[in-house]
Protein backbone atom coordinates (compact mmCIF):
# COMPACT_ATOMS: atom_id res chain seq x y z
CA UNK A 1 0.00 0.00 0.00
CA UNK A 2 2.58 2.69 1.02
CA UNK A 3 4.50 1.58 -2.40
CA UNK A 4 1.57 2.33 -4.03
CA UNK A 5 1.05 5.82 -2.58
CA UNK A 6 4.70 6.22 -3.63
CA UNK A 7 4.15 5.44 -6.83
CA UNK A 8 1.10 7.50 -6.54
CA UNK A 9 2.52 10.72 -5.50
CA UNK A 10 5.54 10.69 -7.58
CA UNK A 11 2.81 10.22 -10.83
CA UNK A 12 0.68 13.39 -9.23
CA UNK A 13 4.31 14.95 -9.22
CA UNK A 14 5.40 14.18 -12.83
CA UNK A 15 1.82 15.09 -13.96
CA UNK A 16 1.61 18.67 -11.86
CA UNK A 17 5.04 19.40 -13.44
CA UNK A 18 3.81 18.87 -16.94
CA UNK A 19 0.98 21.07 -16.54
CA UNK A 20 2.83 23.87 -14.70
CA UNK A 21 5.36 24.07 -17.25
CA UNK A 22 2.88 24.14 -20.31
CA UNK A 23 0.95 26.77 -18.53
CA UNK A 24 4.14 28.72 -18.14
CA UNK A 25 4.13 29.27 -21.43
CA UNK A 26 1.93 31.51 -21.14
CA UNK A 27 1.78 35.04 -19.07
CA UNK A 28 -1.80 34.88 -17.61
CA UNK A 29 -1.07 31.45 -16.50
CA UNK A 30 1.99 31.09 -15.32
CA UNK A 31 2.08 32.14 -11.81
CA UNK A 32 -1.07 29.46 -11.52
CA UNK A 33 1.41 27.02 -13.79
CA UNK A 34 4.45 27.56 -11.18
CA UNK A 35 2.59 26.69 -7.79
CA UNK A 36 0.65 24.11 -9.34
CA UNK A 37 3.84 22.89 -10.16
CA UNK A 38 5.53 23.28 -6.79
CA UNK A 39 2.56 21.96 -4.91
CA UNK A 40 2.81 18.90 -7.18
CA UNK A 41 6.48 18.22 -5.99
CA UNK A 42 5.85 19.14 -2.58
CA UNK A 43 3.51 15.92 -2.77
CA UNK A 44 6.34 14.20 -4.04
CA UNK A 45 9.18 15.10 -1.28
CA UNK A 46 6.89 14.30 1.66
CA UNK A 47 6.32 11.37 0.35
CA UNK A 48 9.60 10.13 -0.59
CA UNK A 49 10.37 11.30 3.30
CA UNK A 50 7.79 9.22 4.84
CA UNK A 51 6.99 6.25 2.37
CA UNK A 52 10.08 5.75 0.83
CA UNK A 53 12.16 2.51 1.82
CA UNK A 54 15.49 2.25 1.31
CA UNK A 55 16.26 -0.53 -1.33
CA UNK A 56 18.43 -3.94 1.02
CA UNK A 57 16.90 -3.18 4.00
CA UNK A 58 14.02 -1.96 3.53
CA UNK A 59 13.95 0.69 6.49
CA UNK A 60 12.33 3.81 6.23
CA UNK A 61 14.95 7.27 5.99
CA UNK A 62 15.67 8.10 9.68
CA UNK A 63 17.62 11.31 10.59
CA UNK A 64 14.55 13.42 10.30
CA UNK A 65 15.83 16.35 12.07
CA UNK A 66 18.31 17.03 9.62
CA UNK A 67 15.70 16.14 6.78
CA UNK A 68 13.48 19.34 8.31
CA UNK A 69 16.16 21.35 9.16
CA UNK A 70 17.89 21.26 5.97
CA UNK A 71 14.22 22.11 4.50
CA UNK A 72 13.20 24.95 6.40
CA UNK A 73 16.75 26.53 5.72
CA UNK A 74 15.71 25.79 2.39
CA UNK A 75 12.26 27.46 2.48
CA UNK A 76 12.80 30.77 4.48
CA UNK A 77 16.07 31.13 2.37
CA UNK A 78 14.51 30.62 -0.88
CA UNK A 79 11.15 32.54 0.43
CA UNK A 80 12.73 35.67 1.55
CA UNK A 81 15.24 35.94 -1.02
CA UNK A 82 12.10 35.35 -4.07
CA UNK A 83 9.85 38.27 -2.38
CA UNK A 84 12.65 40.51 -2.07
CA UNK A 85 14.32 40.26 -5.21
CA UNK A 86 13.63 43.19 -8.03
CA UNK A 87 12.17 42.29 -11.33
CA UNK A 88 15.43 43.23 -12.93
CA UNK A 89 17.57 41.25 -10.41
CA UNK A 90 15.66 37.66 -11.39
CA UNK A 91 18.25 36.71 -13.89
CA UNK A 92 20.92 36.42 -11.23
CA UNK A 93 18.66 34.64 -8.87
CA UNK A 94 17.57 32.48 -11.73
CA UNK A 95 21.12 31.84 -12.09
CA UNK A 96 22.58 31.02 -8.54
CA UNK A 97 19.34 29.01 -7.96
CA UNK A 98 20.26 26.92 -10.99
CA UNK A 99 23.74 26.43 -9.52
CA UNK A 100 22.17 25.00 -6.26
CA UNK A 101 20.52 22.43 -8.63
CA UNK A 102 23.58 22.00 -10.17
CA UNK A 103 25.23 22.01 -7.08
CA UNK A 104 22.87 18.99 -5.16
CA UNK A 105 23.31 17.06 -8.39
CA UNK A 106 27.07 17.12 -8.02
CA UNK A 107 26.52 16.25 -4.43
CA UNK A 108 24.36 13.28 -4.96
CA UNK A 109 27.05 11.60 -7.33
CA UNK A 110 30.03 12.38 -4.61
CA UNK A 111 27.82 10.57 -1.91
CA UNK A 112 27.03 7.53 -3.86
CA UNK A 113 30.36 7.34 -5.35
CA UNK A 114 31.66 8.15 -1.44
CA UNK A 115 29.23 4.94 -1.07
CA UNK A 116 30.19 2.77 -3.27
CA UNK A 117 33.51 3.33 -4.40
CA UNK A 118 33.55 0.35 -7.47
CA UNK A 119 29.95 0.39 -8.65
CA UNK A 120 29.38 -1.52 -11.91
CA UNK A 121 29.74 -0.08 -15.15
CA UNK A 122 26.48 1.49 -15.41
CA UNK A 123 25.73 3.05 -12.04
CA UNK A 124 29.33 4.29 -12.13
CA UNK A 125 28.33 6.05 -15.57
CA UNK A 126 25.50 7.57 -14.56
CA UNK A 127 27.26 9.00 -11.46
CA UNK A 128 30.20 10.25 -13.32
CA UNK A 129 27.78 12.46 -16.06
CA UNK A 130 25.74 13.53 -12.58
CA UNK A 131 28.74 14.76 -11.28
CA UNK A 132 30.05 16.13 -14.61
CA UNK A 133 27.38 18.08 -15.52
CA UNK A 134 26.23 18.72 -12.33
CA UNK A 135 29.43 20.49 -11.37
CA UNK A 136 29.98 22.54 -14.71
CA UNK A 137 26.95 23.91 -14.35
CA UNK A 138 27.27 24.43 -10.68
CA UNK A 139 30.91 26.52 -11.68
CA UNK A 140 28.91 28.28 -14.48
CA UNK A 141 26.19 29.54 -13.11
CA UNK A 142 27.95 30.82 -9.87
CA UNK A 143 30.07 33.18 -12.65
CA UNK A 144 27.21 33.86 -14.48
CA UNK A 145 25.74 35.01 -11.48
CA UNK A 146 28.79 37.05 -10.76
CA UNK A 147 28.41 38.92 -14.28
CA UNK A 148 25.48 39.55 -14.04
CA UNK A 149 25.75 41.37 -10.50
CA UNK A 150 28.50 43.17 -11.91
CA UNK A 151 31.15 41.37 -9.10
CA UNK A 152 32.79 39.30 -12.45
CA UNK A 153 33.85 41.09 -15.21
CA UNK A 154 34.60 39.21 -18.70
CA UNK A 155 37.79 37.73 -19.34
CA UNK A 156 39.37 36.95 -22.30
CA UNK A 157 41.33 33.44 -21.73
CA UNK A 158 44.05 33.11 -23.95
CA UNK A 159 43.95 30.62 -26.15
CA UNK A 160 40.38 29.72 -24.70
CA UNK A 161 39.23 27.73 -27.03
CA UNK A 162 41.78 25.22 -26.65
CA UNK A 163 41.89 25.05 -23.14
CA UNK A 164 38.12 24.13 -23.06
CA UNK A 165 38.97 21.63 -25.75
CA UNK A 166 42.00 20.24 -23.54
CA UNK A 167 40.01 20.30 -20.43
CA UNK A 168 37.13 17.92 -21.88
CA UNK A 169 39.66 16.07 -23.64
CA UNK A 170 40.94 15.54 -20.30
CA UNK A 171 37.23 14.53 -18.55
CA UNK A 172 36.29 12.33 -21.14
CA UNK A 173 39.85 10.55 -21.07
CA UNK A 174 39.62 10.43 -17.47
CA UNK A 175 36.13 9.05 -17.47
CA UNK A 176 36.70 6.49 -19.92
CA UNK A 177 39.66 4.89 -17.82
CA UNK A 178 37.49 5.04 -14.86
CA UNK A 179 34.35 3.74 -16.07
CA UNK A 180 36.20 1.02 -18.71
CA UNK A 181 37.92 -0.61 -15.43
CA UNK A 182 41.94 0.71 -16.87
CA UNK A 183 41.94 2.23 -13.28
CA UNK A 184 39.94 2.60 -10.17
CA UNK A 185 41.73 5.57 -8.65
CA UNK A 186 39.43 7.56 -6.92
CA UNK A 187 41.99 10.86 -8.06
CA UNK A 188 40.70 9.84 -11.59
CA UNK A 189 36.81 10.63 -10.21
CA UNK A 190 37.97 13.61 -7.97
CA UNK A 191 39.91 14.65 -11.04
CA UNK A 192 37.36 14.76 -13.41
CA UNK A 193 35.45 17.22 -10.59
CA UNK A 194 38.17 19.54 -10.75
CA UNK A 195 37.84 19.84 -14.73
CA UNK A 196 34.38 20.24 -14.23
CA UNK A 197 34.78 23.05 -12.16
CA UNK A 198 37.72 24.94 -14.10
CA UNK A 199 35.58 24.03 -17.54
CA UNK A 200 32.73 26.05 -15.67
CA UNK A 201 34.71 28.57 -14.71
CA UNK A 202 36.56 29.02 -18.17
CA UNK A 203 33.27 28.28 -20.48
CA UNK A 204 31.41 31.06 -18.92
CA UNK A 205 34.12 33.76 -17.64
CA UNK A 206 35.25 35.44 -21.71
CA UNK A 207 31.19 35.40 -22.50
CA UNK A 208 30.34 39.14 -22.77
CA UNK A 209 29.01 41.34 -24.75
CA UNK A 210 24.99 40.32 -25.71
CA UNK A 211 25.36 36.68 -25.17
CA UNK A 212 24.47 35.61 -21.76
CA UNK A 213 20.81 34.73 -21.89
CA UNK A 214 22.27 31.78 -24.21
CA UNK A 215 23.98 30.41 -21.90
CA UNK A 216 21.92 30.89 -18.79
CA UNK A 217 19.35 28.81 -20.46
CA UNK A 218 22.25 26.29 -21.22
CA UNK A 219 23.11 25.75 -17.91
CA UNK A 220 19.87 25.46 -17.14
CA UNK A 221 19.43 22.56 -19.41
CA UNK A 222 22.57 21.32 -17.87
CA UNK A 223 20.84 20.98 -14.31
CA UNK A 224 17.97 19.79 -16.01
CA UNK A 225 20.27 16.72 -17.61
CA UNK A 226 22.23 16.31 -13.99
CA UNK A 227 19.57 16.06 -12.17
CA UNK A 228 17.87 13.50 -14.40
CA UNK A 229 21.15 11.19 -13.78
CA UNK A 230 19.82 11.75 -10.14
CA UNK A 231 16.84 10.41 -10.92
CA UNK A 232 18.37 7.03 -12.91
CA UNK A 233 20.74 6.77 -9.74
CA UNK A 234 17.94 6.18 -7.22
CA UNK A 235 15.65 5.32 -9.56
CA UNK A 236 13.23 7.84 -8.75
CA UNK A 237 10.64 8.14 -11.60
CA UNK A 238 9.72 11.94 -10.22
CA UNK A 239 13.19 13.16 -10.23
CA UNK A 240 13.63 11.88 -13.77
CA UNK A 241 10.70 13.30 -15.60
CA UNK A 242 11.60 16.84 -13.50
CA UNK A 243 15.12 17.01 -14.60
CA UNK A 244 14.32 15.40 -18.31
CA UNK A 245 11.69 18.15 -18.66
CA UNK A 246 13.83 21.36 -17.54
CA UNK A 247 16.73 19.51 -19.59
CA UNK A 248 14.77 19.37 -22.59
CA UNK A 249 12.80 22.99 -21.61
CA UNK A 250 16.34 24.49 -21.06
CA UNK A 251 17.35 23.01 -24.63
CA UNK A 252 14.53 24.19 -26.01
CA UNK A 253 15.34 27.74 -24.72
CA UNK A 254 18.62 27.78 -25.86
CA UNK A 255 17.93 26.98 -29.43
CA UNK A 256 15.47 29.62 -29.38
CA UNK A 257 17.60 32.16 -27.37
CA UNK A 258 20.47 30.93 -30.48
CA UNK A 259 18.36 31.88 -33.27
CA UNK A 260 17.15 35.18 -31.00
CA UNK A 261 21.00 36.13 -30.72
CA UNK A 262 22.07 35.03 -34.64
CA UNK A 263 24.91 32.45 -32.56
CA UNK A 264 24.94 28.41 -33.41
CA UNK A 265 24.65 25.59 -31.08
CA UNK A 266 28.18 24.77 -31.93
CA UNK A 267 29.62 28.08 -31.03
CA UNK A 268 27.99 28.03 -27.30
CA UNK A 269 28.95 24.45 -26.87
CA UNK A 270 32.88 24.66 -27.19
CA UNK A 271 32.61 28.44 -25.06
CA UNK A 272 33.62 30.28 -28.63
CA UNK A 273 31.40 33.34 -28.56
CA UNK A 274 30.71 36.45 -27.09
CA UNK A 275 33.68 39.29 -25.90
CA UNK A 276 35.02 41.53 -28.48
CA UNK A 277 35.83 40.44 -31.86
CA UNK A 278 39.02 41.40 -32.79
CA UNK A 279 38.98 44.89 -34.31
CA UNK A 280 35.36 45.02 -33.03
CA UNK A 281 34.02 49.04 -32.68
CA UNK A 282 34.60 50.25 -29.16
CA UNK A 283 31.78 52.80 -29.69
CA UNK A 284 34.06 55.52 -29.12
CA UNK A 285 33.91 56.76 -32.96
CA UNK A 286 32.56 60.07 -33.54
CA UNK A 287 28.64 59.58 -34.00
CA UNK A 288 27.79 63.38 -34.68
CA UNK A 289 24.91 64.92 -33.11
CA UNK A 290 21.29 64.03 -31.23
CA UNK A 291 18.17 65.74 -31.71
CA UNK A 292 16.20 66.22 -28.86
CA UNK A 293 12.20 66.24 -28.65
CA UNK A 294 9.84 67.97 -25.93
CA UNK A 295 7.00 66.18 -24.06
CA UNK A 296 4.61 68.41 -25.98
CA UNK A 297 5.80 67.69 -29.09
CA UNK A 298 6.09 64.00 -28.56
CA UNK A 299 2.49 64.34 -27.14
CA UNK A 300 1.27 65.87 -30.32
CA UNK A 301 3.00 63.36 -32.77
CA UNK A 302 1.75 60.58 -31.16
CA UNK A 303 -2.20 61.66 -30.55
CA UNK A 304 -2.53 62.50 -34.43
CA UNK A 305 -0.62 59.49 -35.07
CA UNK A 306 -2.49 55.89 -36.84
CA UNK A 307 -0.63 53.61 -35.48
CA UNK A 308 2.51 53.49 -32.51
CA UNK A 309 4.12 50.84 -31.46
CA UNK A 310 5.20 50.90 -28.19
CA UNK A 311 9.28 49.22 -28.33
CA UNK A 312 9.97 48.12 -24.23
CA UNK A 313 13.41 47.59 -23.03
CA UNK A 314 15.67 46.69 -20.17
CA UNK A 315 14.75 50.78 -19.01
CA UNK A 316 11.19 50.09 -18.56
CA UNK A 317 12.03 47.19 -16.33
CA UNK A 318 14.02 49.12 -13.94
CA UNK A 319 11.94 52.23 -13.67
CA UNK A 320 9.00 49.83 -13.28
CA UNK A 321 7.23 51.71 -15.25
CA UNK A 322 4.84 48.72 -16.69
CA UNK A 323 1.68 50.91 -15.45
CA UNK A 324 2.22 53.94 -16.99
CA UNK A 325 2.68 52.14 -20.02
CA UNK A 326 -0.24 50.68 -20.06
CA UNK A 327 -1.75 53.99 -19.08
CA UNK A 328 0.13 55.44 -22.24
CA UNK A 329 -1.57 52.97 -24.23
CA UNK A 330 -5.31 53.32 -22.97
CA UNK A 331 -4.85 57.09 -23.45
CA UNK A 332 -3.67 56.89 -27.26
CA UNK A 333 -6.54 54.24 -27.72
CA UNK A 334 -8.73 56.86 -26.09
CA UNK A 335 -8.04 58.98 -28.90
CA UNK A 336 -8.33 56.68 -31.95
CA UNK A 337 -4.43 55.75 -32.18
CA UNK A 338 -4.22 51.69 -32.33
CA UNK A 339 -1.16 50.69 -30.10
CA UNK A 340 1.34 47.53 -30.39
CA UNK A 341 4.05 46.34 -28.72
CA UNK A 342 7.09 45.12 -30.39
CA UNK A 343 8.93 42.68 -28.10
CA UNK A 344 12.55 41.35 -29.14
CA UNK A 345 12.98 38.29 -27.41
CA UNK A 346 16.16 39.01 -25.24
CA UNK A 347 14.98 42.50 -24.62
CA UNK A 348 15.53 42.92 -20.28
CA UNK A 349 17.20 40.48 -18.78
CA UNK A 350 15.63 37.46 -18.65
CA UNK A 351 13.82 35.33 -21.39
CA UNK A 352 10.33 36.98 -21.59
CA UNK A 353 11.20 39.79 -19.28
CA UNK A 354 8.81 42.04 -21.03
CA UNK A 355 6.39 39.68 -21.86
CA UNK A 356 5.88 39.35 -17.86
CA UNK A 357 6.31 42.78 -16.77
CA UNK A 358 3.74 43.78 -19.35
CA UNK A 359 1.20 41.20 -18.06
CA UNK A 360 1.85 42.54 -14.45
CA UNK A 361 0.27 45.89 -15.73
CA UNK A 362 -2.71 44.01 -17.41
CA UNK A 363 -1.61 44.79 -20.95
CA UNK A 364 -3.66 42.48 -23.19
CA UNK A 365 -1.68 39.69 -24.81
CA UNK A 366 -2.96 39.80 -28.37
CA UNK A 367 -1.45 43.83 -27.97
CA UNK A 368 2.26 42.26 -27.88
CA UNK A 369 3.84 41.14 -31.53
CA UNK A 370 6.79 39.71 -31.78
CA UNK A 371 9.93 40.46 -33.76
CA UNK A 372 9.07 38.91 -37.11
CA UNK A 373 5.33 40.42 -36.89
CA UNK A 374 6.34 43.56 -35.30
CA UNK A 375 8.76 43.99 -38.06
CA UNK A 376 6.05 43.10 -40.70
CA UNK A 377 4.17 46.71 -39.20
CA UNK A 378 7.06 49.29 -39.02
CA UNK A 379 6.61 49.76 -42.86
CA UNK A 380 2.98 51.08 -41.78
CA UNK A 381 4.02 52.18 -38.13
CA UNK A 382 3.82 55.91 -37.67
CA UNK A 383 5.40 55.98 -34.61
CA UNK A 384 8.13 54.20 -32.62
CA UNK A 385 8.42 55.03 -29.07
CA UNK A 386 11.08 52.91 -27.59
CA UNK A 387 11.12 53.00 -23.81
CA UNK A 388 14.44 52.16 -22.29
CA UNK A 389 15.57 49.54 -24.72
CA UNK A 390 18.87 49.71 -26.51
CA UNK A 391 20.70 46.88 -27.89
CA UNK A 392 17.59 45.40 -29.45
CA UNK A 393 17.26 48.45 -31.59
CA UNK A 394 20.76 48.89 -32.41
CA UNK A 395 21.62 49.22 -36.47
CA UNK A 396 25.10 47.84 -35.30
CA UNK A 397 23.88 44.66 -35.42
CA UNK A 398 23.02 44.93 -38.91
CA UNK A 399 25.23 47.13 -40.38
CA UNK A 400 28.94 46.49 -38.58
CA UNK A 401 30.22 43.22 -39.04
CA UNK A 402 33.14 44.33 -36.27
CA UNK A 403 30.02 45.25 -33.68
CA UNK A 404 30.10 42.84 -30.97
CA UNK A 405 26.44 42.28 -31.64
CA UNK A 406 26.43 41.91 -35.55
CA UNK A 407 24.00 39.34 -36.85
CA UNK A 408 21.89 39.65 -33.83
CA UNK A 409 18.47 40.23 -35.17
CA UNK A 410 16.44 43.95 -34.02
CA UNK A 411 13.65 45.49 -34.34
CA UNK A 412 14.09 47.41 -37.56
CA UNK A 413 12.59 50.78 -35.91
CA UNK A 414 14.17 52.97 -38.29
CA UNK A 415 11.17 51.87 -41.12
CA UNK A 416 8.48 53.62 -39.35
CA UNK A 417 8.06 57.07 -39.68
CA UNK A 418 9.37 58.62 -36.67
CA UNK A 419 11.62 57.01 -33.46
CA UNK A 420 11.18 58.53 -30.34
CA UNK A 421 13.77 57.21 -27.44
CA UNK A 422 13.42 57.44 -24.08
CA UNK A 423 16.22 56.76 -21.90
CA UNK A 424 18.28 58.68 -19.39
CA UNK A 425 21.27 59.46 -21.02
CA UNK A 426 23.48 58.34 -24.34
CA UNK A 427 24.81 56.13 -22.16
CA UNK A 428 25.38 52.69 -23.86
CA UNK A 429 22.86 49.33 -22.79
CA UNK A 430 24.13 45.82 -21.77
CA UNK A 431 26.38 45.09 -24.64
CA UNK A 432 28.35 48.54 -23.86
CA UNK A 433 28.22 49.57 -27.40
CA UNK A 434 27.16 53.36 -28.83
CA UNK A 435 23.63 53.63 -31.11
CA UNK A 436 23.89 54.33 -34.33
CA UNK A 437 20.09 55.01 -34.24
CA UNK A 438 19.77 57.78 -31.64
CA UNK A 439 21.73 60.15 -34.31
CA UNK A 440 19.97 59.19 -37.33
CA UNK A 441 17.33 62.01 -38.59
CA UNK A 442 14.05 60.18 -38.59
CA UNK A 443 15.18 59.70 -34.46
CA UNK A 444 14.43 62.05 -31.29
CA UNK A 445 15.41 61.90 -28.48
CA UNK A 446 12.85 61.67 -24.83
CA UNK A 447 15.19 62.23 -21.60
CA UNK A 448 14.49 61.17 -18.62
CA UNK A 449 13.44 58.38 -16.21
CA UNK A 450 11.12 56.32 -17.82
CA UNK A 451 8.42 56.43 -15.20
CA UNK A 452 8.32 60.18 -14.94
CA UNK A 453 8.43 60.89 -18.73
CA UNK A 454 5.42 58.57 -19.18
CA UNK A 455 3.36 59.73 -16.50
CA UNK A 456 3.95 63.52 -17.66
CA UNK A 457 3.34 62.26 -21.46
CA UNK A 458 0.14 60.54 -20.74
CA UNK A 459 -0.83 64.11 -18.76
CA UNK A 460 -0.09 65.73 -21.91
CA UNK A 461 -1.81 63.50 -24.42
CA UNK A 462 -5.08 64.53 -21.88
CA UNK A 463 -4.96 67.85 -22.75
CA UNK A 464 -4.10 68.07 -26.34
P1 LIG B 1 19.84 47.51 -22.90
O1 LIG B 1 20.53 47.01 -21.70
O2 LIG B 1 20.53 47.40 -24.21
O3 LIG B 1 19.48 49.06 -22.71
C1 LIG B 1 18.67 49.48 -21.68
C2 LIG B 1 18.66 50.99 -21.70
O4 LIG B 1 17.72 51.41 -20.72
C3 LIG B 1 19.97 51.61 -21.32
O5 LIG B 1 20.65 52.11 -22.44
C4 LIG B 1 19.62 52.70 -20.31
O6 LIG B 1 20.07 53.97 -20.79
C5 LIG B 1 18.10 52.68 -20.27
N1 LIG B 1 17.56 52.86 -18.92
C6 LIG B 1 18.02 52.32 -17.78
N2 LIG B 1 17.29 52.75 -16.74
C7 LIG B 1 16.32 53.57 -17.25
C8 LIG B 1 15.27 54.30 -16.67
N3 LIG B 1 15.04 54.31 -15.35
N4 LIG B 1 14.48 55.01 -17.50
C9 LIG B 1 14.69 55.05 -18.84
N5 LIG B 1 15.70 54.36 -19.43
C10 LIG B 1 16.50 53.63 -18.64
O7 LIG B 1 18.41 46.81 -22.92
P2 LIG B 1 17.62 46.06 -24.08
O8 LIG B 1 16.37 45.59 -23.44
O9 LIG B 1 17.56 46.89 -25.32
O10 LIG B 1 18.54 44.82 -24.43
C11 LIG B 1 18.76 43.77 -23.53
C12 LIG B 1 20.23 43.44 -23.47
O11 LIG B 1 20.46 42.58 -22.34
C13 LIG B 1 20.69 42.70 -24.71
O12 LIG B 1 22.01 43.07 -24.99
C14 LIG B 1 20.59 41.24 -24.25
O13 LIG B 1 21.41 40.37 -24.98
C15 LIG B 1 21.06 41.38 -22.80
N6 LIG B 1 20.61 40.30 -21.92
C16 LIG B 1 19.35 39.80 -22.08
C17 LIG B 1 18.93 38.76 -21.31
C18 LIG B 1 17.59 38.14 -21.58
O14 LIG B 1 17.41 36.95 -21.34
N7 LIG B 1 16.62 38.94 -22.03
C19 LIG B 1 19.79 38.19 -20.22
C20 LIG B 1 21.08 38.85 -20.09
C21 LIG B 1 21.44 39.85 -20.94
P3 LIG B 1 20.34 55.17 -19.75
O15 LIG B 1 21.32 54.65 -18.74
O16 LIG B 1 20.87 56.26 -20.58
O17 LIG B 1 19.01 55.50 -19.14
Amino acid sequence: MQQFLLLLSYLIGSITFIIGLKMLSHPDKARRGNLIAAAGMGIAIFATIFLYRIPNTGAHLHNFGWIFIALLIGTITGTLTARKVQMTKMPEMVSLFNGMGGACAMLISLIEYHDDALPPAGKLTVIVLGMLIGTVSFAGSIIAWGKLNGKINDHTIPAGQMVNFLLLGGMVVMAVMLIGGFSTSPYLFYGILVLAALYGILFVMPIGGADMPVVISLLNSFTGVAAAFGGFLYNNPVMLTGGILVGSAGTILTILMCKAMNRSLKNVLIGSFGGQKPGASTGTKEQGNYKEISLNDTATIMAYAQKVMIIPGYGLAVAQAQHACHELEKVLEDKGVEVSYGIHPVAGRMPGHMNVLLAEADVPYEKLLEMEDANAQMGTTNVVMIIGANDVVNPAAKEDPASPIFGMPILEVEKAGHVIVNKRSMKPGYAGIENDLFFKPKTSMLFGDAKKVLQDLVTELKQV
